[in-house]
């Protein structure tokens, strides 16, 4: 039994609209998990489903055995953190770490403790006495994390806790919350439209597509193995051609009906013929090329039909505009997808 389920989830506001439909998902204790997928595809509504925070039209969530469906807010043992910094405005750092366990009625010496060991864990030690207001967005993250953890909760929800964040700053707090969250071996459900970011944080992603799981699986297996268009385009930003434009590279080649993903890194492209027996290989010309730091991203053009190559960028691997080149592919890099 995982330590959370999602059972046969639904949801919709208006009685019509389905944004959550028929969800089933289990998070194992102590992992890290990624809902992602684009705006609007129900990523929070099924996370404040499972704080309470929002009530289900039908299915069960199960938290460490126990069935909270109908549970209120408080009792469920679960801190989230938002997008926005909801932190309160008129406390210090300290205050609002500790205004958790003050409710709780805990005594001033454990709190002092605990909030203690909260700023340790996420770097703020000298900040105690700042105001929200004299703090970095990054900053007052942290201290929002530190007022969830601090409270022991079951589970940890992040709600795009990093969007409002700038690229650089965000990397480091990427790598803070991965930190934590071993050290505390806190289950956390982590939310994000960022394909990096859910590559980068997660044990295990779940890609969501209008209310529904797309694909479940490792990071590296979702890039290696997307099962549909949508994985295909949204994480792996793949070559999607259908038999037909297929056969138009391969004219040789038989394939079954339907569409096939072809990750933009395992189409090879040099000057001379390429003389490999086990490759896939055909002639294109270059119609683009742009530099993406130390990636060169290559629009082809065989026939009518277009497609990307990326190359990491070496001065001896560059073809211009109108070149003729040489493509490879592997055949098992050829991979048969669902509409
Ligand atoms: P995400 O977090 O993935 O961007 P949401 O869970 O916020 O998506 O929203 C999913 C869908 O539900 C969207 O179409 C959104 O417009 C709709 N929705 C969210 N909250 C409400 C609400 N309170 N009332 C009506 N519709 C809502
Ligand atoms: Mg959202």
């Amino acid at each position: 039994m995982a330590y959370i389920e999602f059972r046969g989830i639904c949801k919709s506001y208006d009685g019509v609209n389905q944004v959550l439909k028929n969800i089933d998902l289990d998070v194992e204790k102590g992992e890290l998990v990624t809902l992602l997928g684009p705006s609007g595809c129900g990523k929070s509504t099924l996370l404040r489903s499972l704080a309470g925070l929002e009530q289900i039209s039908s299915g069960k969530i199960i938290l460490d055995g126990e069935d909270i469906t109908n549970l209120p807010v408080q009792k469920r043992g679960i801190g989230m953190v938002f997008q926005q910094y909801s932190l309160f405005q008129n406390m210090n750092v300290e205050e609002n770490i500790a205004f958790g366990l003050k409710i709780a009625k805990m005594d001033k010496l454990t709190i002092s403790e605990k909030v203690k060991k909260a700023i340790e864990m996420v770097d703020l030690l000298g900040k105690e006495k700042s105001y929200p207001s004299q703090l970095s967005g990054g900053q007052q993250q942290r201290v929002a994390i530190a007022r969830a953890i601090v409270m022991e909760p079951k589970v940890l929800l992040l709600d795009e806790p990093l969007s409002a964040i700038d690229a650089k700053l965000r990397r480091e707090l990427q790598e803070k919350i991965k930190n934590v969250q071993k050290k505390l071996k806190i289950t956390t459900i982590f939310v994000t439209h960022d394909q990096d970011e859910a590559m980068i944080m997660s044990d295990r992603i779940h890609l969501m597509n209008q209310g529904i799981i797309e694909q479940s699986g490792k990071p590296v297996d979702l890039y290696t193995h997307p099962v549909s268009k949508f994985a295909a385009e949204f994480i792996g930003h793949y070559n999607i051609l259908d038999k037909s434009k297929l056969n138009i590279l391969l004219p040789l080649e038989k394939f079954d009906d339907g569409f096939y993903a072809i990750r933009p890194e395992t189409v090879q492209i040099q000057g001379e013929p390429i003389m490999d027996n086990g490759m896939y290989t055909f002639e294109a010309v270059v119609e683009n090329f742009i530099s993406r730091g130390n990636v060169l991203r290559y629009t082809l053009r065989c026939g009518d039909v277009f497609f990307t190559s990326e190359v990491l960028f070496r001065s001896f691997a560059l073809f211009e505009e109108g070149q003729k080149v040489y493509v490879g592919i592997e055949p098992h890099n050829i991979l048969s997808i669902r509409d």
